[in-house]
This record gives C-alpha cells, structure tokens and sequence, in this order.
C-alpha cells in the first residue's frame, strides 16, 4: 500500500459521525484485503470491516472493475426509471434471499431502509405501534434512532420527535443487567417468547403494525437468540396478524455464515431490510426485500415514497459483483467461524471477561467490572470516560482494528470475509 501525505485532522472543517465511539485519532488513506493504512503509514488489521460493511475486503478487483464498466455506460438513471443493473441486483437478491422475499425496495442507507418498511407496513396494516428491542440500533434518522433500544442515540430524538410515538422495547437476551431469569437457553427463549405475547395481547394486537429484530444484535453487542425464540416470533406474528421486519443491516451478505441470519436462525421474515454488505461498501446502496404480498400492494397502490439516489446502477453493479463474490467467500466464513469462536471462547477464561456471543463472522466479548467480576451496565457510560476506548485504543496500538459498544464494556470483532487463520490468531 502507497504511503500518502499526512493529513491534519484538527485543523479540518469534518465533524465526526458516531461520537461515542470515542476519539479516532487516525486517518485512513489506503486499503488492501482485510488491512487498511493510516496518514502515518501504520498499518491495521481491521477487526471492524470499516463499520461491519467491507465484507469482500478493500481494493478486490472484480467488484471495481463492475463499477467501472458501468460508469463507462451510464453512471445514473433516475430512480424512478428503470435500469438494468437494478434489475439485475433486484433478481440475484431474490434468489439469495430466505425463500419468502422476492421483491426489492431500494434505498441508499441502512436508515432509510428502515424507514421505508416501517412505512410500508403502518400503511399496509393500518396500524402504528412497533415492537422493537432494548439494546438495537436500527440507524440515525428520527424514526430509526426512535427505535433503536440504545438509550443515549433514542432519548435525544425522542425527546423533541413526534415521529418516534408508539414505539413498545422487548428485552435482550443476555449480557449486563438480563431481563429473564432462566436456568436453560430453552427456558430462556420460552419466557422471552411469553413476554413478547403478553406485550402484544396488553397492548391490543390491532393496533401492532410490526416487530422490528435483528437475528443477532448488531453493534448493541453481537446478541444471540436462544434456541427456537425465532419460531415462537414467528407463530406469534402469524397468530396476531403483526409483520415481522428482520433487520439484516449487518447480518446480510454472510457475516453469519449464510447469505442472510434470517437463514442461519431458519426465520422467514416479512421483510428484510439490508445495506452496507450489498455492496461490500463499495457504493451506498441498501433496501427492503419483502413478500410478493407487499410488494403486490406497493405496485398497486403505489406509495409516493422514494430517493433519488436509491438503486444507483454503480451501486447496483457493485451489489452484483459483490454477491458473486460472496459465492466465493462465504464458504471462507464458514470454515474459519469455528476457529474464531474457540478462540474467543478461549478469552472467556480470562477473569475480565463475562461473555463471549456472536455468530459466524461477527462477536462481542464483554468485559465485567475488575472489582465484582460482575457484568457493568450503566446507560450513561457514554457522557463519562467509557472503559472501552481504552481497550479499542490499546488494540489499535498493537496494530489490530476493533469496534467498541455500550452501555456495558464490550467490544466487537467482526472481520472481513477474506482473511486467514493466522489474521484471526494475531486479532484474537
Ligand atoms: N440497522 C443496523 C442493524 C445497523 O447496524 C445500522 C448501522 O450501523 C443501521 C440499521 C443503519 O444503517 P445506516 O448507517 O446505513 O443508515
């Protein structure tokens, strides 16, 4: 990789997404496979996949070579005009998606992702309360940040945003401060599965539009499903008549091993909502994949949502090169995710830390407080010094990339598709 000019950070005119993630004194100008560069000329290896996105690695040569050839065609078409690399992303993600989805709504960001299947189901249900999960991310708009269960990214939108309304949280599973008392991971998904039908009868299940879940918690922390949860979800949206919205923002495109968590977990969602894997990050594209009975009554009566950027052929182009490349490349997950696991699961030994989760490609561990050995939960970590940026700071000095979490000390490492057991090893 290229050495570049040193870039003085402090002096520039960006202001920072994701502020509580702590200070990133580094700028990143050059990327190789599962390594990126700083201005510096360090080298990482990046345990983050640049915000769980960069799924294929950086600089692979068959997805920019797509780009190209079809910027050298046409490089936009407006979004409500048809293009043929649209069409053709539109029909392999059909074909990879879990067998209920065959029609695609495109986006341009996770968020809007969200945003337009929320919409489509209040419209389509003729209702407005949402179930969705303490300690998700769903994204930064104001209805998405209004359903995301991390309490320091929803209080302040909630707090001056009507749109945020008739929003009912579910608990998480594990980690600091659990909901569930359960001696078993199948006890556990009985009473979480309980509780969720007790939530839905006592608010009045006509006036459920959906229920919003990641398969497996994302940045929140890696959080796992017990055991046959998912289909207890999934005969309790059936029975009440509730559209149940997977977000696979980060769990699409293999980072769980399958081409969808939906698929690991054996879930058949309403609709599926995706972004940032795509494309590997190439381009910004994202989307909802839904049920042909969805779909039917978008066409039908056609809502008169959309952007203008949503379905870019480039972005496009880059979704069909990226998910050729997958072919290649989730066989790769799949075969080093046990090697990943034992080695985290090794960690767990260590007296700091109180939990190892996660599928596939993409973990947490949690760290417990030094002095208790107990599991730290405090919603207000992020307006103190929080732990984590220590140890995301030590990480990086030792040459390794990784992502930090709240509202307990946790960390996350979800690797690009492409590195070796030797990467893995060096990270753990
Ligand atoms: N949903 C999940 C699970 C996410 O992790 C994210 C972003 O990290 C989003 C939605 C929002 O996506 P975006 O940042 O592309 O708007």
């Amino acid at each position: 990789m290229a050495q570049r000019e040193q870039v003085e950070v402090e002096e520039s005119s960006v202001l920072a997404h994701f502020g509580h993630m702590g200070d990133t004194p580094i700028t990143i100008t050059d990327g190789d496979g599962a390594y990126v560069r700083d201005s510096a000329g360090n080298e990482y290896l990046d345990f983050t996949s640049q915000l769980y996105c960069v799924n294929a690695g950086h600089g692979n040569e068959a997805i920019v070579s797509a780009m190209n050839d079809q910027l050298d065609r046409v490089q936009y078409v407006s979004s409500a005009v048809h293009n043929d690399a649209r069409t053709r992303l539109a029909d392999r993600l059909a074909d990879v998606a879990p067998n209920s989805l065959e029609d695609v709504f495109f986006s341009i960001s996770g968020s809007e992702a969200n945003e337009a299947a929320l919409q489509i189901a209040r419209q389509f249900q003729d209702a407005s309360t949402v179930l969705t999960r303490w300690r998700s991310y769903h994204g930064g708009t104001y209805t998405t940040a209004g359903i995301t269960g991390d309490a320091a990214i929803r209080l302040p939108v909630e707090s001056h945003a009507q749109t945020t309304g008739n929003v009912k949280f579910l608990p998480p599973f594990q980690g600091a401060d659990p909901a569930f008392d359960a001696d078993s991971p199948e006890e556990l998904a009985e009473r979480a599965a309980d509780h969720l039908e007790y939530v839905i009868r006592n608010q009045g299940p006509d006036s459920i539009a959906a229920l919003v879940t990641e398969v497996v918690g994302g940045s929140s922390g890696a959080f796992t499903a017990p055991p046959g949860y998912f289909e207890r979800v999934r005969d309790l949206c059936d029975e009440y008549e509730i559209l149940l919205i997977v977000d696979e923002v980060i769990t699409g495109f293999g980072r769980c091993g399958d081409w969808f968590g939906s698929q690991t977990e054996a879930l058949e969602p309403d609709m599926l909502t995706f972004a940032k894997g795509v494309t590997s990050a190439y381009a910004p594209l994202a989307g909802v994949l839904m049920r042909p009975e969805l779909g039917d009554a978008l066409r039908e009566d056609a809502m008169d949502i959309g952007q203008t950027f949503a379905g870019n052929p480039v972005a496009c182009a880059a979704g069909v090169a990226a998910i050729d490349e997958y072919e290649d490349f989730i066989p790769n997950v799949r075969q080093l995710a046990p090697t990943l696991r034992e080695k985290l699961e090794e960690l767990e030994r260590h007296p700091a830390v109180c939990d190892v989760r996660g599928r596939g490609f993409h973990w947490a561990v949690e760290f417990a407080d030094p002095d208790t050995g107990e599991p730290v939960f405090d919603p207000r970590i992020e307006h103190g010094h929080n732990p984590v940026d220590d140890i995301v700071a030590v990480a990086r000095e030792e040459g390794v990339l990784i992502g930090g979490g709240r509202p307990s000390i946790q960390v996350t490492l979800s690797p690009p598709f492409c590195v070796d057991e030797r990467d893995i090893e060096n990270a753990v």
